[in-house]
Order: C-alpha cells, then structure tokens, then sequence
C-alpha cells in the first residue's frame, strides 16, 4: 500500500515532534497542527489514514472535533485515535463516546508507538453495510 498519511493534531510542539519523528523513521507521511480548527479543515483536504488528535486542544478540544468529524459525511469514515494523558482517567470513556476509534495514552512508548499506529490503520472498518450474498 501507499505510504499512509498521519494527521498529527497536538498543541505540544515536543509530543508533535516526537511523534512525527517516530512515525516518519516507520515510513508514515505525517502532516501536524496545533488546533483542532485546522485540524478539521486538513482531515477535509488529505483524507489521512489515521488521525492521532489530542484530547487538550485550544479552542475546540479533540473531543469536540473528533463530534464534527464523525457528524460529517464527508469525514465519518475516517479513524481517529484520542491521545491523553494517563492521568485524565475517564478520557478513554468519554473519547470512545465521541467517536474515538481507538486511544493511546501519553506518555507514549517509543518503542511500541509506530506499531500501534500501524495497527490501528490496518484494523477493519465495522462493517455497516449489507454484503451481497
Ligand atoms: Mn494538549
């Protein structure tokens, strides 16, 4: 397959560089942003393979934007995974009711990020529509 593009949505230049870095030395395309805004507007134009969206954001939080991707037709389809930190206990719950397809806490393991990440793009779309038979 293609190289698969990562939207990085994260105010925090440091876990934006850390996780662009990681994923970019695993052949990933990263694009980042530091708001939920822009984050929404670059989902629209790249139709990423994943989108790693921190819960903290300014403005609109991830948890906000990940409601309007996923009220969108146009973005619905596509898989975010929520980023927090382990201490904000509920986030998962929340996230996952927002929409989340999947959650990662932060700090992240290096070790283990890329093949997370390559996870979560591989793992099957639930089926929503009616095979032919
Ligand atoms: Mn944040």
């Amino acid at each position: 397959m293609a190289t698969p593009t990562v939207l990085v949505v994260e105010d925090n230049t440091l876990n934006a560089e850390l996780f662009s870095d990681i994923l970019e030395m695993n052949g990933f395309s990263v694009c980042t942003t530091e708001t939920a805004e822009r984050g929404i507007e670059m989902a629209r134009k790249l139709s990423p393979e994943l989108i790693l969206m921190d819960v903290n954001l300014p403005g609109l939080n991830g948890l906000e934007a990940t409601r309007i991707l996923k009220s969108d037709p146009a973005t619905r389809h596509l898989k975010v995974v929520g980023l927090s930190a382990d201490a904000m206990k509920g986030d998962e719950a929340i996230g996952m009711a927002a929409g989340f397809d999947g959650y990662l806490t932060k700090p992240i393991d290096a070790r283990t990020f890329a093949a997370s990440v390559r996870a979560f793009i591989s793992a099957q779309a639930q089926v929503t529509e009616c095979a032919p038979n």
